[in-house]
């Protein structure tokens, strides 16, 4: 069963449930206050009846009231007075002799209610026809009266029937509200649910056609569904991206190492062509020994930028100074001679950091190895760290041969090289791989450099 079917029988459920059970508490409360009243309004009646007859033994001239009845009774007169009420509300009294015998009154059910023997003040019930009636009796007493018996009955039918047809309405009126809410509850679950039917849509064509560009676009906005719409389309973002840069990274490293591999078997080719001199062997080899270190320090960068990648959210990051790092790291990478370049160093104390020592020394050293291998002979690098507020500023300079307008925004591609001709030209993933680092902190690396004179390299955290 689908969620919006499951929703609209559940609605619909819950809503004739609390309905009836509504409708059969308040008719369940309003039929016993209705029976309580009819019983108490019969008791009552009889009670107020047995007042109004009275016995006499001779009737005299002022007795005579032309508005009473006068019944002869066991040698005297039983006087009715005019209060009585043979019927009201329902109600029915009768008098009756002991034996049954009605002498005044009413009786409405004949035969069946005779059946049922007197019984003083209590309330008895009756059911004739599969309607039940109440009869309450009230033995006279009195001279002349002993032995009379007044009886009221009164069907239970009297006091439900108002209840009943009102009952029957309200059924009515229930049965209209659940069709309408029912019909709201199918609208509403499907305009609640649509959006659903989008993300389920886009999921389908993203699975199918493997199609990462597709997204679900509901828009922004606070409710569940849009939140969860635009989670899958950031979800998806982000496979789209690693799945490019995974493509982009692939063709490039194969691309890069297509050229040191074709240089070499060109070389072997050349070599074993024909019978050489030794000087052409010796060139030969070194060409092919270049190449292959070039390859191997490829594969170097590439190996340890795959495991940067898949080890990304699980560094350990911890605090540690790292003026003191960035001291012992310059005091390190002094040594290097390179062109006579001489590195200097200006570092604020006292500077602490969270991350993680090995990426921040791969990124430091990367910037500084940079300044010296595009660094010029007898140059000078300056390597500075401050801090501003709370950022942190590495900044490395280099007097050397510079980066020109046109390649400056590339430099920190994968696999670029301004000049791949040069001898000394790397892989070009140093920067990149730097780059990645800085991020991963929560920092970034900007470039300032002019052709010719020099490059400034600052990593700001
Ligand atoms: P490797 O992967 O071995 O570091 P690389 O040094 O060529 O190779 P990157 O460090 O990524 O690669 O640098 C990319 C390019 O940017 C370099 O090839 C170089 O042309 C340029 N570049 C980087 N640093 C400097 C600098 N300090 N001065 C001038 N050019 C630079
Ligand atoms: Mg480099």
């Amino acid at each position: 069963m689908t969620v919006k079917n499951k929703i609209i029988v559940w609605f619909i459920s819950i809503l004739v449930i609390v309905f009836s059970l509504a409708f059969f508490i308040i008719y369940s409360l309003s039929s016993s206050f209705l029976k309580e009243n009819l019983k108490k309004n019969l008791s009552q009646t009889v009670e107020k009846n047995a007042d109004e007859i009275e016995y006499y033994f001779i009737l005299s001239g002022e007795d005579e009231n032309i508005y009473n009845q006068y019944i002869e009774y066991d040698g005297g007169f039983l006087e009715i007075d005019d209060d009585f009420l043979n019927t009201v509300d329902g109600i029915t009294i009768g008098l009756y002799e002991k034996n049954g015998n009605l002498i005044y009154g009413e009786n409405p059910l004949g035969e069946h209610l005779l059946k049922k023997g007197f019984s003083n003040a209590i309330l008895q019930t009756i059911t004739v026809e599969g309607e039940k009636h109440y009869v309450f009796d009230r033995k006279l007493d009195g001279i002349g009266v002993d032995g009379l018996w007044l009886r009221g009955t009164v069907s239970e039918e009297t006091a439900l029937s108002g209840l009943k047809s009102v009952s029957k309405i309200a059924l009515i009126i229930l049965c209209i509200i659940v069709e309408i809410s029912a019909v709201i509850g199918i609208i509403i679950a499907e305009k609640i649910l649509k959006p659903v039917k989008k993300i389920t849509q886009a999921a389908i064509q993203i699975g199918s056609s493997k199609n990462l560009k597709q997204r679900i676009n509901l828009g922004e906005g606070k409710d569940e569904f849009k939140t969860l719409a635009n989670h899958f389309d950031k979800m998806v973002d982000r496979l789209d991206e690693a799945f490019e840069a995974e493509k982009r990274f692939t063709s490039d490293a194969s691309h890069e190492l297509r050229t040191p591999v074709t240089v070499i078997s060109a070389q072997c080719e050349y070599a074993l062509e024909s019978p050489k001199e030794t000087e052409e062997y010796i060139e030969a080899l070194e060409v092919i020994s270049r190449q292959s270190k070039k390859m191997s320090s490829l594969i170097n960068d590439m190996l340890s930028l795959s495991r940067f990648e898949h080890k990304k959210g699980n560094y350990e990051f911890c605090d540690f100074d790292f003026s003191t790092f960035i001291s012992e790291l310059c005091e390190d990478l002094a040594l290097v001679e390179s062109k006579n370049i001489t590195l200097y160093t200006d570092v604020e104390k006292n500077i602490q950091i969270n991350g993680e020592k090995e990426l921040l020394e791969r990124l430091a050293s990367n910037l500084i190895m940079n300044a010296y291998k595009y660094g010029k002979e007898n140059g000078v690098i300056n390597v500075s760290l401050s801090k501003k507020g709370e950022k942190i500023f590495l900044s490395v300079s280099d007097d050397g041969i510079g980066i020109s307008e046109v390649d400056l925004p590339r430099v920190f591609d994968r696999f670029y090289c301004v000049d791949k001709s040069r001898n000394n030209a790397g892989t070009g993933l140093g920067l990149s791989m730097a780059l990645e680092i800085a991020r991963l902190h929560g920092g970034d690396i900007t470039v300032e450099s002019t052709l010719g004179k020099g490059s400034t390299f600052t990593f700001i955290i």
